[in-house]
């Protein structure tokens, strides 16, 4: 059974691009349920009545479903399984999500992690993950199959014409996930150390989205690596598989800190943040979303977020941090955008990435650590091959003035067909200039510079 309850999830109920993923993701797995002999069965509205409702028609005495670890789900599933206890139901939840239980890590005083390194080392001393599990061969039909809506009723798919990048660039669901899986296993894999930051090549696995909607487990992951490992008998192949476990091992610690610190994905970590002085501009935020802020590689990965719902980290950083400490926009305002583009939106990952770039999270880095969006462009994509992908109104610009057109002279920018400032924008802030400005702001919160 799939249970649609967007009005328990709190604050954050799955935004635009998480919806279309739900959509494609359901209608997969009940092509899979079928090929097994059994169906999915879609619910939609408050749990409780809903899960009542189809016990009462089905007899049946025992729940079992995979935990939710975000505040909003974690609270409604225990509520869940108080009322089905007290109505003579069995509830029984598993971990399907994580390689570790959230609460199952600490540090030698019993209290969770802030820094990151300890908490994954403490991790890897913890039992080694499960292996896989095998998929039943069938799954036994009851009598009489209970009522179900279909995914259509869910009415999932977004009404804005996004949908044909998105489905140009996924395929939600567990075919998409192995596929994915096994080609990365067999190719980007063994050079993710060198490659995962740079933008003109496949250098990551692109997994999240699939992770999150919980297409595939961590621990599946984990397996595939840890075999491709062994078999290349390589010790470099093994380095390469661990530094990409690792990129997990942040996931874990995301989740850790949501569990230990539920506030915060509205609220900062460090309470001094609190009274940073933001200064909310509605057109600047919306020459951010839009990819129209003049900066080549910010506004290259902002319009890849809203052409395929996903972006590289290393932009992820670079964009966040040209929102939050050169615009001075909240942290906060850019995490709800990006909820809502994102098909990999994750409320435990998301807060993690913009505390962790607004400096106010755990092990987070420091304010005074502002990313400067030309020497990014310069280092992460240095032909600028990305650049002309997202951003084709430069794609005749010369190499050398790609990263930074504004300073490109006159002729080179005629040559190219560009007239400065008309097609694409101008800088909407100097650099130089927006830097000083955050450092003062951050001065004014006189917070220790660790
Ligand atoms: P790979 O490099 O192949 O890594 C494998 C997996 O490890 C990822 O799928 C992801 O589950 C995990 N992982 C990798 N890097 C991180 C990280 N820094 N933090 C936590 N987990 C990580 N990730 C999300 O899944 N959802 C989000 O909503 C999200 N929002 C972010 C917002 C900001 C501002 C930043 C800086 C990062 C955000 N990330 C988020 C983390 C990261 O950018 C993505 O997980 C990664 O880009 C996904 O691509 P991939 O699967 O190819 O990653």
């Amino acid at each position: 059974m799939f249970l649609w309850a967007p009005e328990e999830e709190g604050d954050w109920p799955p935004g635009t691009a998480s919806c279309w993923w739900l959509h494609h993701s359901l209608k997969s797995l009940e092509r899979g349920l079928r090929a097994l002999g059994s169906r999915l069965i879609l619910r939609q509205g408050p749990a409780l009545p809903s899960l009542r409702d189809l016990i009462t028609s089905t007899r049946a005495t025992a729940v079992y479903w995979n935990r939710r670890y975000e505040p909003a789900a974690a609270t409604r599933d225990a509520l869940l399984l108080r009322s089905l206890r007290e109505e003579g139901v069995r509830g029984n939840t598993y971990n399907a999500s994580l390689l570790f239980e959230p609460s199952q890590i600490h540090n030698a005083a019993g209290m969770p992690f802030r820094v990151f390194t300890p908490f994954w080392k403490t991790c890897l001393k913890t039992a080694e993950p499960r292996a896989g599990t095998v998929e039943p061969p069938e799954i036994p039909s009851p009598a009489v199959w209970p009522a179900s809506l279909t995914v259509e009723d869910l009415e999932l798919l977004p009404r804005i014409d996004r949908t044909v990048g998105l489905c140009r660039t996924w395929q939600p669901g567990e075919e998409g996930t192995a596929a994915a899986l096994q080609e990365f296993v067999d190719g980007a894999m063994t050079a993710y150390p060198e490659d995962r930051d740079f933008l003109g090549i496949r250098g990551v696995s692109r997994l999240s989205p699939h992770l999150h909607f919980g297409e595939i487990g961590p621990w599946q992951i984990w397996s595939a690596v840890q075999a491709r490992s062994a078999e290349s008998r390589s010790p470099a192949v093994a380095a390469a598989g661990a530094s990409f476990l690792r990129q997990l091992g942040w996931r874990e610690f995301a989740y850790h800190l949501l569990h230990h610190f539920p506030h915060t994905p509205d609220h900062p970590l460090r309470p001094e943040f609190a009274s940073f002085p933001w200064q909310p501009d509605a057109e600047a935020l919306t020459a951010w979303q839009q990819g129209r802020t003049g900066y080549p590689l910010v506004d290259a990965g902002m319009r890849e977020l809203w052409a395929t719902g996903w972006m590289h980290n290393r932009v992820r950083m670079v964009s966040a941090s040209f929102l939050v400490k050169d615009l001075l926009i909240s942290w906060q305002s850019g995490a709800r955008w990006f909820w809502d583009t994102l098909v990999d939106a994750d409320l435990a990952n998301n807060t993690l990435g913009w505390q962790w770039m607004a400096g106010c999270g755990a092990d987070a880095a420091p304010y005074f650590r502002i990313f400067n969006p030309v020497k990014q462009s310069e280092r992460f994509d240095a032909r600028g091959d990305y650049i002309r992908k997202w951003v084709p109104e430069l794609r005749r610009l010369p190499t050398e003035w790609i990263h930074r057109p504004w300073d490109a002279p006159q002729s080179v920018l005629a040559d190219a067909g560009i007239q400065r400032g008309a097609a694409y924008p101008l800088p909407i802030v100097d650099h130089r200039f927006a830097r000083e400005r955050a450092l003062n702001a951050y001065a004014q919160l006189r917070i220790g510079s660790k």
